[in-house]
């Protein structure tokens, strides 16, 4: 071992022991994880916030299997779902959108508008991409059920739009629980919304913190920067993330940290092994159970085919 590797193992180690585990949910919180298995695509965190007047529901997940754990919980509430916040159009937290209207057909959907052009531009290609695929017959089994599923949701991408778009920040009553509601433009998406619970000092941030590796797919990496700084000049003391652990303020720290070194290793010379290598290192520290090999390939794609490639940063001109 070199002195350098040495320095990055105790980095590491040290880091680790700083963050600690994951802090416990407020009483009243429910956090439905969301599972990223092996040849699938993943499902974002769910959570439910008990308030007076019936429950407030973070994000519906993709697969029926989750959106079928976050009613049960519901449900064994005894309380109604009254609202569902979108963090984001992305299909592994509004695809449960119309299961959960079905079953709760008062509760309204609180969303930016920034699904509208999902719907025509990204949501759109993809559906396209999706038929030719499994035209051409040659996805396996598990990936066709996969892709199937995510082109009937866009194919009825209608049920998925909010009741009620939200354009801009503030304060606001839901199920008679004061929220803060956050819109950070030009982040993860073109709309990223994302709660402040001021009684409990609970932060729910969706894709703007997310294990195993920021998923830069639409996003603009200079307004996710901004949208980490806004969360941090908020006097949380938990954080729930869009994928990943629930996280204390050293354990965002590390987070956005590491997110800053990522995105100026992609903006330097050096490989994106290097880049995807030191990334990893943070997601260890942020999540001891973090797959180190899946993050490690993701962050490296990210760096070559996204951040790297031209145009591939969607900030608005
Ligand atoms: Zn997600």
């Amino acid at each position: 071992m070199t002195a350098r590797d040495g320095r990055a193992v105790l980095g590491s180690a040290l880091l680790a022991l700083l963050v600690g585990a994951a802090p416990r949910l407020p009483a009243g919180y429910t956090l439905v994880p969301g599972r990223f298995e092996p040849g699938r695509q993943p499902d974002g965190n769910s959570v439910i916030i008990e308030a007076p007047e019936g429950l407030i529901v973070v994000d519906t997940g993709r697969h029926r299997a989750h959106t079928g754990r976050v009613l049960a919980a519901a449900r064994a509430t005894g309380k109604p779902v009254a609202a569902v916040i979108n963090t984001h159009w992305h299909l592994d937290h509004v695809s449960g959108n119309p299961s959960v209207r079905q079953a709760f057909p008062r509760a309204r959907v609180y969303a930016s508008g920034a699904i509208d052009g999902a719907l025509t531009g990204f949501l759109a290609r993809g559906a396209e991409a999706a038929r030719a695929a499994l035209a051409g017959g040659e996805l396996d089994a598990v990936t066709a059920e996969e892709v199937r599923g995510d082109l009937a949701t866009v194919e009825a991408g209608d049920r998925l739009k909010p009741d009620v778009r939200v354009v801009r920040s503030g304060r606001v009553r839901l199920a008679g629980r004061a929220i803060e509601l956050r819109l950070a433009r030009d982040a993860a998406t073109a709309g990223d919304l994302w709660l402040y619970d001021p009684g409990t000092r609970t932060a729910i941030v969706g894709d703007l913190v997310t294990l195993p590796v920021p998923f830069f797919d639409t996003a603009c990496p200079a307004g996710w920067r901004r949208a980490l700084n806004d969360i941090a000049a908020t006097p949380f003391r938990t954080l729930i993330p869009g994928h990943g652990p629930a996280m204390s303020r050293a354990t965002f720290a590390a987070y956005a940290r590491g997110f800053e070194d990522l995105v100026a290793c992609a903006a330097s010379p050096a490989p994106a092994e290097t880049c995807a290598a030191a990334w990893t290192e943070t997601a260890r520290a942020v999540d001891p159970a973090n797959d180190d090999a899946r993050a490690r390939r993701m962050a490296a794609y990210y760096v070559s085919e996204v951040l790297r490639r031209p145009g591939g940063a969607n900030c608005a001109a």
